[in-house]
C-alpha cells in the first residue's frame, strides 16, 4: 500500500521545504521503506529549463533528460534514487497538457475549467505515483495563500479526501520569527498559515516549524492549541549546521516516529543511520581545508550552483577535508587589464563551471590559462572544457581567433552548434536534429549519454572503468576536427561518445590535474556515494595544498 505525504510551505519561501521534504524521504529510507519523491510548481514555466538561474537557482536535469526543480537534487543526494522526468510537473505543463487535450476534442464539448480538468489532471500526475513505492512524498513548490498554488491545494485536498487518513498525510512547514525588540518567537503567523490551509479545505497534521532559535515548550503548546494539532506533532525544526545533519536532527526531535504515528503504523523498524552519522563526524571535523575558486557567472546566487556546491562538499568528505568556495565573477575580468591573478593567487583548484552566452568567457579563459601555467589542479564542466578548449588553441596554437559560435560569427569557431547527435534508449537508437531556430526550451542535449573513455588515460584511472554515462545539458560542442591541434597544444580528447563524434573529456598530461568534461558530473554526487571527478579534483587540491 502506498502511502502519500503532502508536503506545503506556509509564511515564507526558501524556508527549506525542499531539503525537509529529502530527509523525510532518507529517515523513512532508513526505516527499509522504499521512497519517491517528486515536486508540484505552481509557475507557468513549462519546465525551468528556460529560466535565468538567477531567478530560480540550478536547473537539475535527470538522467531521462528532463529541466527540473533544483529540489529534486536533493531528493536524489538525500535518497540515491535517480530523479525522473515524472517527479516534478509545473502549473504551465499541466496547462499544455489540458490545452492539447481540449484542441484534439477529447473533453467532447465540456467546458474546460481548473476544476475539474486542471485538477484532475494534477491529481493524475500523483496518482500515477501510486504503487511505485511504500511513501510517495509531493512537495508543493510556493507559500500557501498565493494565487498560483490554489489548484494544487485543491487538488491534494480531493486527492487526500479520496486516500483516506490512513493513507494521506498533510505536513505543514512554517515559521516562527524573531522579533528582536520583543525579546521571543512569534507564533502569529504560523495560525495564520494554518488557517489559510483550513480555508481551503487541509488540515495538517503535523507542523514542521522553522526557528533560529529554541522554541519554548509553551510556545509550541500553544501552537498546538490554536492550530488544532496533537501537541507532539508540532515539531521545532531548527536551523542545523550542515544540510546533511538535517536527517538525524529531525530525527531527534521525532519528525519520522510522527509520521509514522499520523498513519498508524506501530511495527516499523529502528532507522539505521549510521551511514549519515559517519557523513557528519567527517563534516564536523576535517583534517584540513583546500580553497576552490568557481570562476562562474551566477556567482550573486548561490543557489545557482547548488549541485556543484554539494559535489565539491562530497569531494571533501571523501578526502577528509573542508572545501571552502570561493566565487570570483568571470565577467569582472574579461576587459580589466587587472589581473586575474591576485583573486587566484590563494587558491588550491579553479573550476569554471558551466554557463550560457559570452559574459564572463575572456574571465574564465583568462583564469583557465592562469591555472594551466601555475600548475593549479583545473576542472573544467561544460562551458569549462569549452573555455579550456579555446585558452588552448588561442595560447598554444596558432589559431588566435578561436571562438564558439555561441558568442558570434567571429572567429574561428572550435565550439559549434550541434545540430545532430545520437540517442539511445534500451534497444531503439534517436537521431536528435536541431537548427539554429528550433525552440529554446527543451531543445539542448540534454539527459544521460554514455560516453568511452580512452584506455590508460587519466580520466580512465579516476572512473576506474572505460565505460561511464552522465548527465548533459548544452547546445554547443568541440569540433572533433581539431582534435589533432589540440593533441599538439597538449590538451587530449581522452573520452568521447560511442560513435567517436563528440568529445566528450579533455585532459592535460603536463599537468598535475586538468580535465574538462561536457557534461554535468556534480548532478550525479552523493554525500555517500560522492562522484570520482571530485574525489579525485579535491585530492589534487590537498596535494595542491602541501606544495604551497
Ligand atoms: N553554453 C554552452 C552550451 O550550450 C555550455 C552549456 C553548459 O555549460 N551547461 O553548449
Amino acid at each position: 500500500m502506498t502511502r502519500f505525504i503532502f508536503i506545503t510551505g506556509g509564511v515564507v519561501s526558501s524556508l527549506g521545504k525542499g531539503l525537509g521534504s529529502a530527509a523525510l524521504g532518507a529517515l523513512l529510507q532508513a526505516r527499509g521503506y522504499k521512497v519517491r519523491l517528486c515536486k508540484l510548481d505552481p509557475y507557468l514555466n513549462v519546465d525551468p529549463g528556460t529560466m535565468s538561474p538567477f531567478q530560480h537557482g540550478e536547473v537539475y536535469v535527470t538522467d531521462d533528460g528532463a529541466e527540473t526543480d533544483l529540489d529534486l537534487g536533493h531528493y536524489e543526494r538525500f535518497t540515491g534514487n535517480p530523479a525522473s522526468q515524472s517527479d516534478n510537473v509545473t502549473t504551465g505543463r499541466i496547462y499544455t497538457n489540458v490545452l492539447q487535450r481540449e484542441r484534439k476534442g477529447d473533453y467532447l464539448g465540456a467546458t474546460v475549467q481548473v476544476i475539474p480538468h486542471i485538477t484532475d489532471e494534477i491529481k493524475e500526475f500523483m496518482r500515477e505515483k501510486d504503487g511505485s513505492a511504500d511513501f510517495v512524498l509531493c512537495e508543493i513548490g510556493g507559500t500557501v495563500g498565493d494565487i498560483e498554488s490554489l489548484p494544487f491545494l485543491e487538488s491534494i485536498r480531493q486527492f487526500g479526501n479520496e486516500l483516506g487518513r490512513d493513507r494521506a498525510l498533510f505536513i505543514h512547514v512554517t515559521l516562527l520569527p524573531y522579533i528582536p525588540a520583543a525579546g521571543e518567537l512569534k507564533t502569529k503567523p504560523t495560525q495564520h498559515s494554518v488557517k489559510e490551509l483550513m480555508a481551503v479545505g487541509i488540515r495538517p497534521r503535523i507542523l514542521l516549524c522553522r526557528a533560529d532559535r529554541d522554541i519554548e515548550e509553551d510556545e509550541l503548546k500553544k501552537i498546538a492549541l490554536f492550530c488544532n494539532i496533537d501537541e507532539e506533532k508540532v515539531i521545532p525544526a531548527l536551523d542545523a549546521a550542515s544540510i546533511y545533519e538535517v536527517p538525524l536532527k529531525y530525527h531527534e526531535v521525532g519528525l519520522d516516529t510522527q509520521v509514522l504515528d499520523a498513519f498508524g503504523i506501530e511495527d516499523a523498524p529502528a532507522p539505521e543511520l549510521e551511514e549519515w552519522e559517519r557523513i557528519n563526524r567527517r563534516l564536523k571535523a576535517p583534517e584540513s581545508e583546500v580553497t576552490i575558486a568557481v570562476v562562474g557567472k551566477y556567482t550573486n546566487l548561490a543557489d545557482s550552483y547548488k549541485s556543484l556546491n554539494e559535489a565539491l562538499t562530497h569531494g571533501g568528505i571523501a578526502n577528509k577535508v573542508k572545501v571552502n568556495i570561493k566565487f570570483v565573477e568571470a565577467s569582472t575580468f574579461d576587459e580589466a587589464q587587472e589581473d586575474i591573478a591576485s583573486e587566484l593567487a590563494d587558491v588550491n583548484g579553479i573550476l569554471v563551471p558551466g554557463a550560457f552566452g559570452n559574459r564572463g568567457a575572456e574571465g574564465m579563459i583568462k583564469a583557465i590559462q592562469y591555472a594551466r601555467e601555475k600548475n593549479i589542479p583545473y576542472f573544467g564542466i561544460c562551458f569549462g572544457l569549452q573555455m579550456a578548449v579555446l585558452e588552448a588553441a588561442r595560447n598554444l596554437t596558432d589559431i588566435k581567433d578561436a571562438s564558439s559560435s555561441e558568442f558570434d560569427e567571429e572567429g574561428e569557431h572550435l565550439i559549434g552548434l550541434m545540430t545532430e547527435w545520437v540517442k539511445e534508449e534500451g534497444e531503439k537508437t534517436h537521431h536528435e536534429r536541431r537548427s539554429a531556430d528550433t525552440d529554446l526550451g527543451g531543445t539542448m542535449r540534454l539527459g544521460a549519454y554514455p560516453a568511452i573513455l580512452e584506455k590508460g588515460s587519466k580520466v580512465a584511472k579516476v572512473y576506474d572503468t572505460t565505460h561511464i554515462e552522465e548527465r548533459h545539458r548544452h547546445r554547443y560542442e568541440v569540433n572533433i576536427n581539431y582534435q589533432e591541434k589540440l593533441e599538439k597544444a597538449g590538451l587530449f580528447m581522452s573520452g568521447k561518445s560511442p560513435d567517436g563524434k563528440l568529445p566528450e573529456i579533455c585532459e592535460r598530461r603536463d599537468h598535475p590535474w586538468f580535465i574538462g568534461v561536457q557534461y554535468h558530473p556534480e548532478l550525479k554526487s552523493k554525500p555517500f556515494d560522492p562522484h570520482p571527478l571530485f574525489v579525485s579534483f579535491i585530492k589534487a587540491a590537498v596535494e595542491q595544498e602541501r606544495l604551497v
